[in-house]
C-alpha cells in the first residue's frame, strides 16, 4: 500500500507539544513506507483563527525536520491545502448528501434547540438531535446550517492502536456539516478531504475516537472507504491525572527552541512519548526512528509529560553531536547562545570554550550563564573567595602568597597548553603543601568568580598565559 498519512493542524495559536507528535507519528510512518506526508492547515473556525499561527506551524515542523511532502509552500496535486480554500470541494460533496437524503437545511433556531436540550435535561434523558427533526426542511442557502442525516445503527470497526471497537445506534447523531457562515465543520470537511488526498492513515489524538461512530456514518453515506484510524494516546500533565496543558508547563516547541532545546532532542523525546520498540534504548536518531517506528507499539494509555527527561535527553544529544562529528559541528547550532560579550571574540576562541564546555551543557542557553568569565573580566568578589568553603581555612596571607606564588610557577610555564598547565598544577601543590581542592579552588574562583569551571587545566589553557596571569595578579592585590 502506497502510505499517505497527514498533519492537520487549526491554526488557532502556538503549537505545544501536546499537539506536534501528531506530526511526528504521520511523519515517521510516511518515510517508513517511502510514502508521503500531506500538511493541510484546518483553518474554517475562523472565529478562532490566529493570524501567524500558520507560519509557527511551517516553522515548529521545519525545525524538527518533519518535511512535508504536501501541503502549503511545497504545493502538491491535492492543492489547495487550506481548508478556507477548498469550500467548493465541501459544498459539491454537501450537495451529494442532500441528493441522496443524507443531509438538510435545518432552519431550527438555537433557542428552540435549547429548548428541546432542556426539555431532555427535565426528563434526564441525553439529547439527541435527531429526535428534534424539523418536519420539513428548506432548500439549502447560505445562512442555514446543514445536517447530516444519520441512520441509528451500530458500528464495528478497528483501531489500530485502541483495537476492535464497537459503538451502538445512541451514539449517532444528526451532526453539522456546513455551518451557517457557509464554512465546514471539522468533522465534514476532515473526511472529505483525508478521502480527496488519498489519505491511508489517520492519525491524531484520541478525543475524536468517541466521535468515529459519526465519522463511520458519513463515509458510508458518501460512499467512502474509511482509512486506517490511529487514535494517539494523550500526553498528560506531569502529575498524570490529567492532560497536559498549558498551565501545566507546555510550551510552543519554539519555546524550547528558544531555550536552547535541540530540534533531535526534542523529536526523540517526543516521539517516546507514547511509543517504544520494545527495547531499553532512549536515544533515537531520526533515521532510526523511521526504522523502528511501529504502529503496533504506540501505548494505549497517556503518556506522562516529564520536562527534566527532554532536558537530560538534550544534554546526551549535545554529547551525540559533538562525540560523533567534532565540536565545530556544535558552534554553529550555538551561535545565539553566547553571552553578549562573546561576539567581540573570534570564532576559534569561542570553539575552545566551546569544546571544554560543552559536557556541561543541559539546554544551550546554559552557555550563557556558565561562560560570561571567558569573555568579560569577572568582577573581583573577595567575600566570596573567602567564605569559599575550601577557602575558608586559608588566612588571607596564606591566600596572597599561594595566589603569588601560582603567578611566579605559572609565568615560566615554558608552553601553555592543558597538559604542561597541569604539571605546573601539580608542583604547586608540593610548593605549597595544600589540598587539591584548596588550591585549585582558590585558583579557579580568582580566574572566574563564577560557581563553576571545567577541569582548571583546561580552563586556564583557553584563558591564556595574559589573561590568567593578570586575574591572578589582580585577586593577589585585592586581598
Ligand atoms: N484540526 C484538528 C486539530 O487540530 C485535526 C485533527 C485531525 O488530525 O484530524 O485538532
Amino acid at each position: 500500500m502506497n502510505v499517505v498519512t497527514r498533519f492537520a493542524p487549526s491554526p488557532t495559536g502556538y503549537i505545544h507539544i501536546g499537539n506536534v507528535r501528531s506530526a511526528i507519528y504521520p511523519y515517521l510512518l510516511a518515510k517508513q513506507n517511502a510514502g508521503k506526508m500531506i500538511l493541510r492547515i484546518e483553518d474554517t473556525d475562523r472565529g478562532r483563527y490566529v493570524d501567524g499561527a500558520t507560519e509557527l506551524i511551517e516553522d515548529t515542523l521545519k525545525w524538527l525536520g518533519l518535511d512535508w511532502d504536501e501541503g502549503p509552500i511545497v504545493g502538491g496535486p491535492n492543492a489547495p491545502y487550506f481548508q478556507s480554500e477548498r469550500m467548493e470541494i465541501y459544498h459539491e460533496w454537501a450537495k451529494k448528501l442532500i441528493k441522496a437524503g443524507r443531509a438538510y437545511a435545518d432552519p431550527t433556531s438555537p433557542e428552540k434547540l435549547n429548548e428541546y436540550r432542556e426539555e431532555c435535561n427535565i426528563k434526564k434523558q441525553p439529547f439527541l438531535y435527531r429526535n428534534y427533526r424539523p418536519e420539513s426542511s428548506p432548500e439549502w442557502s447560505p445562512g442555514v446550517p446543514l445536517r447530516f442525516k444519520t441512520i441509528p445503527k451500530s458500528y464495528d470497526w478497528h483501531d489500530e492502536v485502541m483495537g476492535d471497537m464497537h459503538s451502538g445506534p445512541e451514539v449517532l447523531d444528526d451532526i453539522i456539516l456546513i455551518k451557517k457562515d457557509g464554512y465546514p465543520t471539522y468533522n465534514f470537511a476532515h473526511i472529505v478531504d483525508d478521502a480527496t488526498m488519498g489519505v491511508t492513515h489517520i492519525m491524531r489524538g484520541v478525543e475524536y475516537l468517541s466521535s468515529t461512530p459519526n465519522y463511520l456514518a458519513l463515509y458510508e453515506a458518501l460512499g467512502l472507504k474509511a482509512p486506517k484510524l490511529v487514535s494517539l494516546p494523550h500526553i498528560l500533565a506531569p502529575t498524570g491525572n490529567k492532560k497536559l496543558g498549558k498551565r501545566d508547563g507546555a510550551k510552543s516547541v519554539t519555546e524550547y527552541r528558544d531555550d536552547g532545546i535541540l530540534p533531535e532532542a526534542m523529536l526523540n523525546y517526543l516521539a517516546c512519548l507514547g511509543w517504544n520498540d520494545g527495547s531499553e534504548q532512549e536515544i533515537y536518531s531520526k533515521e532510526e526512528l523511521i526504522k523502528k517506528f511501529s504502529l503496533a507499539r504506540i501505548q494505549t494509555s497517556g503518556a506522562r509529560y516529564d520536562e527534566t527527561k527532554l532536558v537530560w535527553l538534550n544534554g546526551q544529544w549535545i554529547r551525540k553531536i559533538v562525540d560523533e562529528q567534532g565540536v565545530a559541528a556544535l558552534a554553529p547550532r550555538v551561535q545565539e547562545f553566547w553571552p553578549e560579550s562573546a561576539k567581540e571574540f573570534n570564532e576559534d576562541y569561542r570553539l575552545q570554550v566551546l569544546s571544554i564546555i560543552y559536557d556541561r551543557l543541559k539546554t544551550l542557553s546554559d552557555l550563557r550563564q556558565m561562560t560570561g568569565y571567558f569573555f568579560t573580566e569577572p568582577k573581583i568578589d573577595v567575600d566570596m573567595l573567602i567564605n569559599n568553603k575550601f577557602i575558608r581555612k586559608l588566612s588571607e596571607s596564606e591566600i596572597e602568597g599561594i595566589l603569588k606564588t601560582a603567578v611566579s610557577e605559572l609565568s615560566q610555564a615554558p608552553s601553555w597548553d592543558a597538559e604542561t598547565l597541569q604539571q605546573i598544577l601539580n608542583q604547586l601543590l608540593d610548593f605549597t603543601q595544600k589540598k587539591p581542592a584548596e588550591l585549585f579552588s582558590l585558583i579557579r574562583l580568582a580566574v572566574s568568580f563564577a560557581p563553576f569551571s571545567p577541569a582548571l587545566n583546561l580552563t586556564l589553557a583557553v584563558l591564556g598565559r595574559d589573561r590568567t596571569l593578570a586575574r591572578l595578579n589582580a585577586v593577589a592585590r585585592a586581598i
